[in-house]
């Protein structure tokens, strides 16, 4: 029988201004570069704005491609905050220096909302960072960036997708953030989607997942002057969760009370479903250029796979797991991702110990043959076969048998002689 989770208000949107970027980064998941077709007008948008206040979102997150290359980004930002929503920014920091009086006065405006953070992609020390973004240069102005947003007092984070080309710079680069004054850190693992599919060999793979947990649970412990936190790829109900989590995983909140929407208008219940796919992606529950947002939030049957979670559609470990109601297979988009389907998350730390423990049963059970096998051979070393077996022999051989037979072999074979 299907779960039902009742939406309420979507409290929390991300939105991608534009799909324009000016990078070509390894791990981008939904091939950002050129604007989408269908890319909204700024009036368009504005009216979008005050839709997502009226719908009563409370958070909303501005997104790309790059949003600093949309025109007019500032306005959209500005009519959101005069609407009473706290608005942060992901950037890819190239431009943030440049912009840096605009932000400045969306923080100083008197209004019911505020600029409540801007946040740049960090994936690495210098080198690796500008590898994967592909622009010599970038992490310089990142740094130049944070410098800024320091000095203008805006509320500062770092997004670090975790690769195996960065993993093993994680304390590194949480010593650079600290230097940098840097008051948020969220870590993520790569999804195997977008342009990440031609970079297979940097997936950490579910494995890396219980690295990156483990890290941000002793950073935490630590009680380092920077907040650092996961995305929603893990923390599915594990003891870990107290040590990285604000509360316990509730499941994917796409279409509950997360939103996405594309630069071209596409809502989804989360902008990280799919991105890459431009058309027919089975995650559009509709479009704001031909219908408004409360009627696609509304819409029967809409965000189906969370809102009617069918537990029996659970694959894999997903499926024998005794947190699946809550969870709900963890963050659909990660899922979909690894599997094609958004009922079996193999990247769950559960799943992978438990793939883990199977992997090194297997590997004990076939130790125990060796072992055996090999004691056997030891036994045969120490005492070789023999003719008869010690035992029949020694029953055999009684006095008066060998009285006997001693008589025969004098008289008969031979001869009364002994040598
Ligand atoms: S196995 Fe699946 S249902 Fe269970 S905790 Fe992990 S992701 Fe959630
Ligand atoms: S798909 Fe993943 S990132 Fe998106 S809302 Fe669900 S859990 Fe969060």
């Amino acid at each position: 029988m299907a779960i039902t989770v009742k939406p309420g208000r979507p409290s929390h949107c991300v939105w991608e201004l534009t799909l324009k970027c000016n990078m070509r980064c390894k791990h981008c998941g939904s091939y950002a570069g050129k604007d989408r077709v269908g890319e909204m007008t700024l009036e368009q948008l504005l009216d979008v704005a005050d839709q997502l206040a009226d719908i009563g979102v409370k958070r909303i997150t501005l997104s790309g491609g790059e949003p600093l290359l949309r025109e007019n980004w500032d306005q959209i930002a500005q009519r959101l905050i005069e609407r009473g929503v706290r608005v942060g920014m992901i950037s890819n920091g190239y431009f943030m220096t440049d912009n840096i009086d605009k932000l400045v006065r969306l923080k100083a405006l008197k209004a019911p909302g505020c600029l409540e953070v801007v946040a740049m992609s960090v994936d690495g020390l210098r080198e690796t960072h500008d590898d994967f973004r592909r622009v010599p240069g970038s992490w310089d102005r990142i740094k130049a960036g944070y410098k800024a947003l320091h000095e203008a007092g805006i509320y500062t984070a770092a997004i670090t997708s975790v690769s195996n080309n960065n993993i093993k710079e994680l304390d590194e680069m949480l010593k650079m953030f600290m230097s940098w004054k840097v008051n948020a850190w969220q870590l993520q693992t790569l999804f195997g989607g977008g342009r990440m599919r031609e970079f297979p060999e940097l997936m950490p793979g579910p494995a890396g997942v219980e690295t990156v947990a483990r890290f941000i649970a002793q950073t935490r412990l630590n009680r380092y002057p920077i907040l650092v936190f996961p995305a929603d790829c893990l923390g599915f109900c594990t003891e870990l969760d107290p040590f990285i989590l604000e509360g316990p995983w509730q499941g994917c909140q796409a279409g509950i009370t997360a939103l996405g929407i594309e630069a071209n208008g596409n809502v989804k219940g989360c902008l990280s479903l799919c991105p890459e796919l431009q058309e027919n992606n089975p995650f559009v529950e509709g479009n704001l250029h031909e219908e408004k947002l409360i009627d696609i939030w509304n819409k029967p049957g809409a965000f189906a796979y969370n809102r009617e979670f069918e537990p029996s559609k659970a694959e894999g470990f997903c499926a024998t797991c005794r947190h699946l109601e809550r969870c709900r297979c963890g963050c659909s988009a990660q899922a979909y991702f690894a599997t094609g389907t958004v009922n079996n998350n193999p990247y769950c730390m559960l799943a992978e110990r438990d793939r883990k423990a199977k992997e090194l049963r297997a590997q004990a059970e076939e130790l125990r043959c060796k072992a055996a096998s090999l004691e056997k051979q030891a036994r045969q070393v120490l005492h070789p076969e023999r003719p008869y077996p010690q035992r029949i022999v020694r029953n055999r051989v009684t006095p008066g048998r060998r009285a006997s037979v001693a008589s025969i072999l004098n008289s008969r074979f031979f001869n009364g002689k002994r040598s």
